[in-house]
């Protein structure tokens, strides 16, 4: 099956065009990885896929990127539905300063949970999957500015499960961290694709050929290779 559907995708910011008729579809419950030099393209094609490039003024988007059956910059969408159901992480851990427990619960809140035991069970829940549960589960009240930046980073990922997206979207998320918070994201990831579609980029090809099943290689914004890892990586 296919989540994801992009047709001759182009995009703008302002006059200068950053991404020229990209089309491949991103298979469900699988890892695709975005490859390619610094500057061709992946984090702009990444936050299409959210809408999250509507925030920057004077973009545009030609084509189709078809996100469950929606057409998600010609059919009339809730943008705020298709972030809930398109979750991202970014390169840089980001948790809000506030507690451990009030990140998972701000996502669920804003969709208007307010019963004190959802709540609990929602970032029992999210933890758990995030693989940070049992590090942290004494201290759900405590700053998440307190915790290394490898916690911070599965808190992130938590923060994102715990509205319940069906797509995880992550823009270099091991980039800021050292090798073994790393590893411990890579593990988090392959547990994660049996019940999410996740879209990662990273400028590491090691990395892509380790835990990802799909490959599209990104040059000068275009797509100019996709396909499953093995036979992209196993060419010559
Ligand atoms: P990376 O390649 O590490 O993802 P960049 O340096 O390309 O990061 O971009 C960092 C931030 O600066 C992003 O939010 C991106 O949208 C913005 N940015 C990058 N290039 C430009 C540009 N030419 N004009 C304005 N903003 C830019
Ligand atoms: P990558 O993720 O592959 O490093 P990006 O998607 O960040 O590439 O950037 C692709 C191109 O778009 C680069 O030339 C970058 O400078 C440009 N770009 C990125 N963000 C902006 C922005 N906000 N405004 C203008 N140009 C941008």
């Amino acid at each position: 099956t296919k989540t994801i559907e992009i047709k001759d995708l182009d995009f703008y910011y302002g006059d200068f065009q950053a991404l020229e008729n990209v089309t491949f579809d991103i298979p469900e419950n699988k890892v695709t990885a975005l490859i390619g030099p610094s500057g061709c393209g992946k984090s702009t094609f990444l936050r299409t896929i959210n809408r999250m490039n509507d925030l920057i003024d004077g973009t545009r988007v030609d084509g189709d990127v078809i996100v469950e059956g929606d057409d998600i910059y010609k059919d009339e969408i809730d943008v705020v539905e298709l972030r809930k159901e398109v979750g991202m992480v970014f390169q840089e851990p980001n948790p809000f300063p506030k507690s451990i427990y009030d990140n998972i619960a701000y996502g669920p809140r804003a969709h208007g949970i307010t019963d004190t035991e959802k709540l609990d069970e929602i970032v029992e829940n999210s933890l758990k999957h995030a693989a940070l549960w049992d590090e942290v589960d004494d201290r759900l009240d405590q700053s998440a500015i307190g915790i290394s930046g490898g916690q911070q980073q599965r808190l992130c990922i938590a923060r994102a499960l715990a509205v319940d997206p069906d797509i995880l979207l992550m823009d270099e998320p091991t980039s800021a961290l050292d090798p073994v918070a790393t590893a411990k994201i890579e593990d988090l990831i392959d547990d994660l694709k049996e019940e999410y579609t996740i879209v990662i980029v990273t400028h590491s090809m090691q990395q892509a050929a380790r835990i990802s099943d799909y490959t599209a290689f990104f040059l000068m914004g275009e797509v100019i290779e996709h396909g499953p890892t093995q036979k992209i990586f196993e060419k010559p």
